[in-house]
């Protein structure tokens, strides 16, 4: 079969891979896209669940009011009224003790929104309110710091996220409440084991300029619709093409990048390469792999990965009475209402454990009488719901491990001429998040002007 041309090759139908995708073709370039799986979002995905049959993501995904590269990525793609931000950061929860509290930060601004918040919070206690004040001069520092205003870290690469709260003061309270499932799910580790650089990148970006940084945003429909299926449409209007089910390896020549191989054996030729694959998926795009990314690949070999668990339950009635709610010191750290997000009528409320190493082994009853347990424990308007059907979705590779010592990220550019990389695990400072993912695709479409 002749080898067909593009200007660009992007392999990874994922965020990274439709952000640089879908900002090459705005600048004009001819772009292909060949994802391995069937359908495309990747890690942020949307499928149908053969158990139940139910359309469902691939686990519940929010974004971040500080998620720039993101909402650039959705406005350039016309997608931006399919997620809905919160006004200002306010988030419910039950405790283990049972009891119900909402820190919501007033609409001031920042860092003031925060304190206010806080000082306002009866879950604490005002020893546990006081003491978020002493992270005011880091997260200031490191503030300065991505302004370019200083080189000072407000931490060390070797400390862990753990450490650096309870060095700043930081009361088991407040930390059980607020920092530890806000680092859980930012960074999907457990603080003890979680670098501190991560998560005080995280805050300095939640809690800088913009008090809506801070905000959740919520899709108010599957993944799939909300970029994945808006972002093809944007690519191939612009004369690119999207392929599916096309595992892709690296053509080199000449010591180049040249084009890809898909399954069939169809090829295609560019003058540059995208690679947006997870670290755990670099070493199979290369036959053979050319020494200039030979230490880029064994690094990424070397990674650690972290586990994602989502159960979906669908109760006969609803169960949260909110859009979702922090469940603080149980396994399963948040419940969505699925229902109320996406204004369908199901009661499918989704359970979801970061960092979930404990969880990720266990049988699929095992998951779900956990879940349920936990969330009838907390909530009694769940005891009386009966479940109508429930679902596991592991992902055992959900996102690559902060912890200190692990391998350096690598940059948009490398050493093999024509190649590029992206994904969320690529350097952007940032934790295995969409932003990254974003924020990686344009970085690489950026590297080739
Ligand atoms: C359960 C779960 C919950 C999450 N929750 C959140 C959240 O609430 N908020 C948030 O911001 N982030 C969240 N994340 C993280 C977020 O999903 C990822 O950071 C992001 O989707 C990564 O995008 P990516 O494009 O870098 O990689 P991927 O999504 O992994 O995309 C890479 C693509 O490359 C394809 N591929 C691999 N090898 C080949 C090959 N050889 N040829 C062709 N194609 C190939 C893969 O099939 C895949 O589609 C969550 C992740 C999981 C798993």
């Amino acid at each position: 079969m002749p080898a067909t041309t593009a200007d660009v090759i992007v392999i990874g139908g994922g965020v990274a891979g439709l952000a640089a995708a879908t900002a090459l073709a705005g600048r004009g370039a001819r772009v292909t896209v060949v994802e391995a799986r069937p359908h495309l979002g990747g890690r942020a995905g949307t499928f149908v669940d053969p158990a139940t049959g139910e359309t469902v993501d691939n686990g519940q995904h929010i974004l971040m009011g500080c998620y720039r590269e993101t909402f650039a990525f959705l406005r350039r793609i016309g997608a931006m009224s399919r997620v809905r931000v919160q006004p200002s950061l306010a988030v419910p929860s039950i405790d283990s003790a049972g009891i119900r509290s909402v820190l919501t930060c007033p609409p001031l601004p920042a860092p003031w929104h925060l304190l206010g918040g806080v000082i306002e919070w009866d879950a604490l206690g005002w020893k546990d309110r006081l003491s978020v004040l002493r992270l005011g001069a880091p997260v200031k520092t490191e503030q300065r710091r991505l302004r370019g205003a200083t080189g000072r870290m407000a931490c060390s690469p070797e400390e862990t996220v753990e450490n650096w709260l309870v060095r700043n003061g930081q009361t088991p309270r407040l930390r059980e409440m607020l920092w530890d499932p806000l680092a859980l799910a930012a960074l999907n580790q457990p603080p003890r084991e979680a670098a501190a650089p991560t998560f005080v990148r995280v805050l300095a970006e939640m809690f800088g300029a913009d008090p809506q940084a801070a905000s959740i945003a919520f899709p108010n429909v599957p993944l799939d619709e909300m970029y994945a299926a808006p972002a093809r449409d944007y690519i191939e209007a612009r004369a690119g093409e999207v392929w599916t089910g096309a595992l892709a390896r690296v053509i080199v020549e000449g010591g180049r990048a040249v084009g890809v191989r898909a399954r069939g054996g169809r090829d295609i030729r560019a003058r540059a390469i995208v690679s947006t694959v997870p670290w755990f998926g670099l070493r199979r795009l290369f036959d053979e792999v050319p020494p200039p990314v030979q230490r880029i690949v064994s690094d990424a070999a070397r990674m650690a990965s972290y586990p994602i668990v989502t159960v979906n339950l669908w109760f006969d009635r609803g169960v949260l009475g909110t859009p979702f709610l922090g469940l603080p010191g149980r396994t399963m750290q948040w419940a969505f209402d699925c229902g109320a997000i996406t204004n369908s009528r199901l009661s499918h409320t989704s359970l979801v454990s970061s960092g979930a190493a404990a969880v990720v082994g266990m049988s699929n009853d095992a998951v779900v009488n956990l879940a349920l347990g936990e969330l009838r424990d907390a909530l009694p308007l769940a005891r009386a719901a009966a479940v109508r059907k429930a679902s596991v979705v592991r992902e055992r590779r959900a996102t690559f491990s902060l912890a200190p010592g692990q391998p350096v990220r690598p940059t948009a550019g490398t050493p093999l001429a024509g190649f590029y990389l992206a994904g969320d695990w690529t350097d952007t400072g940032l934790p295995g998040t969409i932003e990254s993912a974003a924020m990686s695709g344009h970085r690489a479409a950026e590297a080739m002007q």
